[in-house]
């Protein structure tokens, strides 16, 4: 009997029934990167899949249980929530992943942000004020918010800090020889002239010298119109020779991008946006990977 108690207070007393940190990331990208750092001390969940607008979801009952939960919320920010993050908040009440508190990771407000407006007119629909918040296109990007992220789960578990530092150390040395790799691949880019759906892609074509062209959609969120196509139609002439690429995500409707592809003979490609946006995409080595096995095969 006494003994049955020892072994019971044994097991309950060792480090293998370490809680969890309790992970809700807004974006795949986020959990996958949670995943790297905080391996299995963490429990991640993603509100969003590859295949949603992360500009638009649902606030359904299972988020909100999921994040009042939560010990750390990893969001991109600058408003690419907006739509439905400050909803989900609210009704989960949980005071420990409010902006401004230590569960609170904005990954996007450790990077340069791109695309920053002098002046927002949302009337004509600009829904990214705070600027760019796609900032997962770059993997430089993910470097410095993998820095960051190991630090903040080592101030809310510090009986993991060790191995969170430890993991990201490792990740990040794995991580800097893959993008050594990538630029080497993709030096032939340079220069080449995309015309994406959405101003999804500003940091992708940052880091690899791509020049944006123009937009499917005439205003960021704002969807492609006949009017906008017809213009850009126009401008870049029938043979096409303007451009070299249309790129949209897996989530965006084909449609726009066939139309152009099909009068002008530019390639039209798929990119995966995040983690599980194509097959490839397994993580965040296979997203990039994959991100350049399509552009190099349309644009050889
Ligand atoms: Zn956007």
């Amino acid at each position: 009997m006494h003994k049955t108690v020892l072994l019971t207070l044994l097991v309950v007393l060792s480090p293998a029934a370490h809680a969890d940190l309790r992970v809700f990331a807004c974006e795949p990208e986020w959990r996958a990167l949670a995943e790297e750092i905080g391996g299995d001390l963490v429990s991640a969940d993603s509100a969003t899949t590859a295949l949603q607008d992360p500009h638009y979801i649902q606030a359904r009952p299972s988020l909100i249980s999921k994040l009042r939960r939560a010990d750390l919320l990893i969001c991109s920010g600058a408003d690419l929530e907006i739509g439905w993050l400050p909803q989900l908040l609210s009704k989960a009440n949980n005071p420990a992943v409010r902006p401004g508190q230590p569960g609170w990771f904005e990954a996007s407000s450790f990077v340069e942000r791109l695309d920053v407006p002098g002046r927002v007119d949302r009337a004509r629909g600009d829904m990214h004020p705070q600027g760019n918040p796609h900032v997962q296109g770059n993997p430089h990007n993910i470097t410095r918010i993998a820095e960051a992220l190991a630090e903040r789960m080592a101030q809310l578990d510090p009986d993991g800090a060790a191995q969170y530092r430890e993991s990201a150390l490792d990740f990040l040395s794995r991580w800097r020889q893959a993008i050594d790799a990538w630029e080497e691949r993709a030096a032939g880019l340079r220069g080449q002239r995309v015309i994406p759906h959405h101003k999804s892609w500003v940091y992708l074509q940052d880091w690899l010298g791509l020049e944006e062209l123009a937009t499917l959609e005439p205003v960021p969120g704002v969807p492609p119109t006949a009017a906008h196509l017809g213009e850009l139609l126009h401008v870049l002439g029938d043979a096409g020779d303007g451009a070299d690429v249309i790129i949209r995500a897996p989530y965006q409707s084909d449609k726009a991008s066939k139309w152009l592809s099909e009068r002008t003979g530019i390639p039209a490609v798929m990119l995966p946006l995040t983690v599980g946006g194509s097959d490839g995409a397994t993580d965040l080595f296979g997203l990039y990977e994959d991100i350049l096995d399509r552009l190099l095969e349309a644009v050889p």
